[in-house]
């Protein structure tokens, strides 16, 4: 897997470098708890290849990016929000809202979400 950003916080969480709760894991992704969760479920479907944005992936992201939204409707219904809703949220830049320059999926629910 490429691991090319050693100061970035989700390649040091990929990597096991730095401690996160983490409730899923496979060879391309993990799915971990969100340190300052938005909604009762907040959890984080994390590429491990670091791309820092949606804006950068290609075609050649097509499957994982499908696997992280599979992922994401996975982790929904482990954590007990797949039949209420949730919401499946990647920021993009900044007036996205994004803050961590490294691919994540939010996976929110667990409470009616605001538009
Ligand atoms: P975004 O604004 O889309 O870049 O989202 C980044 C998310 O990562 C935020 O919801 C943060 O609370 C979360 N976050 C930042 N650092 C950590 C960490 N060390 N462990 C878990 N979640 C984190």
């Amino acid at each position: 897997m490429d691991t090319e950003a050693d100061d970035c916080v989700f390649c040091n969480i990929t990597q096991h470098k730095i401690p996160a709760k983490i409730y899923f894991e496979n060879e391309e992704l993990v799915v971990v708890q969100d340190i300052l969760p938005k909604a009762p479920v907040h959890v984080l479907v994390i590429s491990k290849e670091h791309v820092p944005s949606i804006n950068d992936t290609t075609k050649a992201h097509e499957a994982l990016l499908g696997r992280m939204i599979l992922a994401g409707k996975q982790a929904a219904t482990d954590r007990g929000v797949g039949e209420s809703g949730y919401r499946l949220t990647f920021n993009v830049g900044r007036e996205g809202g994004q803050i961590v320059p490294h691919i994540h999926l939010h996976v929110l629910g667990g409470k009616q979400l605001a538009e």
